[in-house]
């Protein structure tokens, strides 16, 4: 998959800026960034914002995160190929489309609460052939225990705590990502260890579509 030329420009500024603010400092998210045309997963009456470092609205009131914190979540990820990851929250798919690639032949499982979201990202990630992520419509406050334990979760939105179902699914040295919260949210990184789930990583500011589950009262 490549960015046709009408694009190539705009993503290369897109790369630029991100760098200057001190974003998007490690290489193979680059390449995963440059490997996944942002303008394939936003609505055709914005394609032309595709490529501005901010959040664009896709539809049910939701939206494709801004690619500088999409780019930092990547990084502190640190997803290695052949990992199985989860993610929850797919949107329009490329978050879910970056990690692909970054896994090669290992597995995307992302599920999505809107089912017209859910369809969306499918349909996204069919047009560009990426066959190594699906797509579950569902509340993913539960997780996906049909497939765990995960190398990698990931929860695109922003939860008051994070379910005990997602850390429990987790494989030990497993590294889950979130915005956690009122409002704005800080970014946590935890660890899962044998003895028990360590704060790697905590950074505040930032501000996403809130987490909304069955079990949304706890978490
Ligand atoms: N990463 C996505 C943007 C996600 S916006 C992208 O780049 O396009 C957050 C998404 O989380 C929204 O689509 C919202 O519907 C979804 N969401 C919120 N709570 C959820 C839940 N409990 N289970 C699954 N998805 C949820």
């Amino acid at each position: 998959m490549k960015t046709n030329e009408n694009y190539q420009q705009k993503l290369d500024n897109l790369i630029l800026v991100m760098k200057k603010s001190g974003f998007l400092n490690d290489k193979k998210v680059e390449l995963a960034i440059r490997n996944t045309p942002r303008h394939e997963f936003v609505p055709i009456t914005l394609i032309k914002k595709a490529y501005d470092d901010s959040p664009i609205l896709i539809m049910k009131n939701q939206t494709i995160s801004q690619p500088s914190v999409v780019s930092r979540m990547t990084e502190w990820l640190d997803v290695e190929e052949g990992q199985k990851i989860l993610e929850i929250g797919s949107g329009s798919g490329w978050q879910t489309a970056i990690l692909a690639y970054l896994v090669g032949c290992g597995m995307v499982y992302s599920v999505e609460r809107h089912s017209e979201l859910a369809e969306f990202a499918k349909k996204n990630l069919d047009k560009l052939g990426i066959t190594n992520a699906k797509v579950i419509s569902g509340d993913g406050s539960f997780g996906f225990p049909e497939e765990s334990p995960f190398d990698r979760i990931i929860i695109t939105a922003a939860c008051k705590k994070v379910p005990d179902s997602l850390l429990e699914q987790l494989s030990i040295n497993g590294l889950l990502i979130a915005p956690v919260g009122g409002y704005p949210q800080s970014m946590v990184l935890l660890k899962k260890t044998s003895t028990g789930i360590i704060e790697i990583k905590n950074q505040p500011g930032y501000v996403f579509v809130p987490f909304l589950g069955k079990t949304s009262e706890d978490i």
